[in-house]
C-alpha cells in the first residue's frame, strides 16, 4: 500500500475501515497457511514451537531439543542474536549459536526458529532458520520490516512492548507489502500497570486478530507471563482462545539459563503441558499438527 501520500493517515484495521490492506481477513477469507519445513502453520492442526530463550552451547541445545521433541513439539526454538535490556548482559552467541541450533532442528527432524534483529543479519538468518522471529522490541523497525518484505522465509511478528492492535496488524502490512506473505502475528503480554507478572497476556488480542486478520495468530506464554507456573494455565487459554499455535521458553536446568531462566519450564513440566494440550484443542475443533492430517490417518484405517 501507500506511497501516493505519504502524509496520508495509517488507514484503521477496524471493522468499520472500508479501505483494503493486506492484513485484513477480507483480502484472503479462506486464512494464511504459513510453512515451516513440513510444518504448516494456520490450519487445523495446532503447531507448538519449544526450546531455549538463547543458544547456550551444543550440550544445552542438544538435551533441549531432545526434551521438547520426544514432548511432542513441532518447532524448535533459540536466540543467537539476544535483545537484551542490559549491554552488560549476554547478547547471545551469533553465528556459532545458529549452526549449533541448525543441526540440533535436523537430528530432532524440526524447522527453526531465531531472532533477527537487524537487516544485516537477514542473508545469514534467512540461509540458516526455517522461520525468522521479529522480537516485540523491532516491531516498528521499518527498516527490517521492509527487508523482511523481500525474504523467502516465514516471519513470526510479535507484539510491541505497548503496541495497540492496529500498530500490530500495520506492522504487519509492511512485510505483506514486500511481497512476503509468510507471516505470523505473535502475542507476548503488553506492559500494563500490573507488576506482579512479567506482562498481561491480552487473550482477546488472539481472538480480535483472528477474526480481523487472515494471518496465523501464536501466543507466547513465557514473555506473556513470566511466571512458569502461569505458562501451562495460559497455554490452554490461548488454544481455546483460538491461536494456532505456542511459542514456549524450555531450558534442560532453568537455575543456570543465561537468559530467561526464571520463566522457563523444565522439560517435566513441558511434558505436562503437551499431554494436557489435545483435550482443549479437541473442544474447539482443533488437534496438535501431525505430518499426516487427520484426514489420511482416517483413509488409512
Ligand atoms: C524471546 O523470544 O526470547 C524474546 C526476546 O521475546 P520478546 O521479543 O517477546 O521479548
Ligand atoms: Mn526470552
Amino acid at each position: 500500500m501507500g506511497g501516493e501520500r505519504p502524509d496520508e493517515p495509517a488507514p484503521a484495521v477496524s471493522g468499520r475501515d472500508t479501505k483494503a490492506l493486506k492484513v485484513h481477513r477480507a483480502s484472503r477469507p479462506e486464512g494464511t497457511r504459513v510453512r515451516a519445513g513440513a510444518v504448516e502453520i494456520g490450519g487445523p492442526g495446532f503447531v507448538v514451537m519449544a526450546g531455549p530463550c538463547a543458544v547456550e552451547g551444543s550440550e544445552q541445545v542438544e538435551r533441549a531439543a531432545a526434551a521438547v521433541a520426544s514432548a511432542g513439539a513441532h518447532v524448535l526454538r533459540g536466540g543467537v542474536f539476544k535483545p537484551r535490556t542490559s549491554p552488560y548482559a549476554f547478547q547471545g552467541m551469533g553465528e556459532p549459536g545458529l549452526h549449533v541450533l541448525a543441526e540440533a532442528g535436523r537430528r530432532h527432524g524440526m524447522p527453526i526458529i531465531s531472532e533477527v534483529m537487524e537487516p544485516a543479519q537477514l542473508p545469514l538468518m534467512e540461509e540458516s532458520t526455517d522461520i525468522l522471529q521479529v522480537g516485540a522490541r523491532n516491531m516498528q523497525n521499518y527498516s527490517l520490516l521492509r527487508a523482511l518484505g523481500k525474504a523467502r522465509k516465514p516471519v513470526l511478528l510479535k507484539r510491541g512492548l505497548s503496541a495497540t492492535l492496529q500498530e500490530w496488524l500495520l506492522a504487519a502490512e509492511y512485510i505483506l507489502d514486500g511481497g512476503n506473505e509468510q507471516v505470523m502475528l505473535c502475542e507476548r503480554g503488553i506492559r500494563t500497570f500490573e507488576t506482579e507478572l512479567r506482562n498481561t497476556l491480552d487473550l482477546a488480542a488472539v481472538a480480535w486478530a483472528k477474526q480481523r486478520s487472515h494471518l496465523p495468530v501464536i501466543v507466547d506464554p513465557s514473555h506473556a507471563t513470566g511466571v512458569p507456573e502461569l505458562i501451562l494455565p495460559m497455554s490452554l487459554a490461548a488454544a481455546a482462545a483460538g491461536a494456532d499455535g505456542l511459542l514456549i521458553e524450555v531450558h534442560p536446568r532453568p537455575e543456570q539459563a543465561m537468559c530467561d531462566g526464571h520463566q522457563a519450564l523444565t522439560p517435566e513440566r513441558f511434558q505436562t503441558l503437551m499431554r494436557r494440550l489435545p483435550a482443549v484443542l479437541g473442544a474447539v475443533d482443533r488437534h496438535l499438527w501431525r505430518p499426516d492430517g487427520p484426514a489420511q490417518v482416517a483413509r488409512a484405517r
